[in-house]
């Protein structure tokens, strides 16, 4: 390794006690959990890299925020600290809390679905969205560029819009049946890969010309736009904050998932740039859904935390600390030869279990199997995302084979040390050291939506 990574700039104030459980502890927490780490009880896990989700930890600045949480039910004045910074942040006018992003989503996405047979585009829709656009009686369709299945290949902005393919599909369509164009960013599913703003320019302009709404899905912007300084030559001299404010411009709402970003451990937010009756609508359908707008599901504190934590996200220190340490354990695992998706996107390692291990057919679910392989070696807990994840063909009963069969390794945000992450990577090589004896496994137990969370699985023999 000849790079150098950058320190975390903080120190420990607050610990939590973690315990690698014994081998032959872990061999039998596994089988009671029927060879699915989402089974595992976390005291039984050591490291925990299944998401990236909600995991962080939050800084002192926000532990002293929490104590002045207005808890009052309407009009509440943590509700007026969130709005200001957010406001400052996007430039948008209309701010509504939620209580994830997927209560965002249950708002927002149903309000533009006008009628029977309209489709939403995205680079890559994440789950929920996906769910939530299907729910809503749309289609979900990507368009994702060509560079982001090449794992090995060096390309900036992976996460990227196909544009030539965005285009046939709303020909396909018609623009009037294309309720939004869904930028999500970092790219989640392709690995939490960026997007350059040159390419949401196009797609800006793209919705434009069509009449669209476009809308940002934006977990992890504030990610995205160091990477935009760091790889975009015309933004290098840009503050990440400037970034993110030209990235925003572009959209017409914006919806994210707190747990990442905005450095707390539960909230959603939309915000909408400056179509009032649209806003109208939101708060209508928010009261029954996620509660009054002035609390959306949160807190008072829930909602003064995230305050202070989405102002720490922007702050380039920190995001220089972030992207090195995913980039640490991918240049560790890229050393030892295992297959990641290179480069390193900005909060998960995917590491190729299909080209790690080509001898388990796809519907034995080759990421699961190496995940399983892990939590023996080392107390890690990775998660699938692959085939089993995909589930089945809802006509033919089918699995349906996904394109890539990855692991993906989560870090958490200002959790883990260097050392952690050391350990993580020495057990993944010893997995891919003996990955030719790894065995796939088939179900003992599968629920007929969303599987992966509560399936029974039994190595085969
Ligand atoms: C996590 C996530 C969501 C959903 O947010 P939740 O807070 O988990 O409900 C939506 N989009 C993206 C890109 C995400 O990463």
């Amino acid at each position: 390794m000849q790079n150098n990574y950058s320190l975390p700039p903080f120190k420990m104030k607050v610990i939590e006690p973690i315990h690698l459980i014994s081998k032959e502890d872990r061999i039998k927490k596994l089988k009671e959990a029927g060879y699915n780490p989402f089974q595992l009880r976390s005291d039984d896990v050591f490291i925990d890299l299944l998401t990236d989700s909600g995991t962080g930890a939050m800084s002192h600045f926000q532990w002293g925020a929490l104590m002045i949480g207005d808890e009052s039910y309407a009009g509440s004045s943590s509700f007026f600290r969130l709005e200001k910074v957010v406001k400052e942040i996007t430039g948008y006018r209309y701010i509504i809390p939620a209580h994830q992003g997927r209560g965002a989503e249950q708002v927002v996405i149903p309000l533009l679905v006008k009628h029977p047979g309209m489709v939403f585009i995205s680079n890559i829709h994440f789950d929920t969205t996906r769910a939530h656009v299907e729910m809503a009686g749309a289609r979900a369709i990507d368009s994702v560029c060509k560079e982001c299945f090449d794992i090995h290949q060096y390309y900036p902005f992976k996460g990227n819009f196909d544009l030539e393919l965005l285009e046939k599909i709303i020909q396909k369509y018609h623009k009037e049946n294309v309720a939004g164009i869904i930028m999500t960013i970092t790219n989640n599913s392709a690995g939490g890969q960026p997007v350059s703003l040159e390419n949401m320019k196009a797609v800006a302009k793209i919705a434009k010309n069509n009449n669209i709404p476009l809308l940002i899905d934006g977990a992890r912007y504030a990610e995205n736009s160091y990477f935009i300084k760091l790889r975009e030559e015309a933004y290098k001299n840009k503050s990440v904050r400037e970034i993110a404010l030209e990235t925003f411009d572009l959209a017409d709402i914006f919806l994210m998932s707190s747990k990442k970003d905005g450095l707390v451990n539960i909230g959603g937010l939309i915000a909408i740039k400056n179509d009032v009756a649209f806003f109208q609508q939101c708060q209508t359908r928010i009261v029954p859904m996620e509660g009054f707008p002035t609390y959306g599901g949160l807190a008072g504190r829930d909602m003064d935390a995230l305050a202070v934590g989405l102002n720490e996200a922007l702050e380039e220190e920190y995001l220089q600390y972030r992207l090195d340490e995913v980039r640490f354990l991918g240049d560790l695992l890229r050393d030892a030869g295992v297959p990641i998706q290179y480069p390193a996107g900005g909060h998960a390692i995917f590491v190729d279990c299909k080209e790690m291990c080509p001898n388990i057919p796809y519907d034995q679910f080759p990421a699961q199997a190496v995940c399983n392989e892990l939590y023996l070696e080392g107390g890690i807990r990775a998660v699938e995302i692959g085939s089993l994840l995909l589930g089945r063909d809802p006509d033919t009963m089918e699995n349906i084979k996904a394109d890539a069969e990855f692991m993906r390794l989560t870090i958490p945000r200002r959790t883990y040390t260097q050392e952690h992450l050391r350990y993580v990577a020495m057990c993944v090589i010893k997995v891919f050291e003996r990955r030719s004896a790894i065995k796939g496994v088939k179900f003992v137990y599968e629920s007929p939506i969303l599987r992966h969370f509560t399936a029974k699985f039994e190595p085969v023999e």
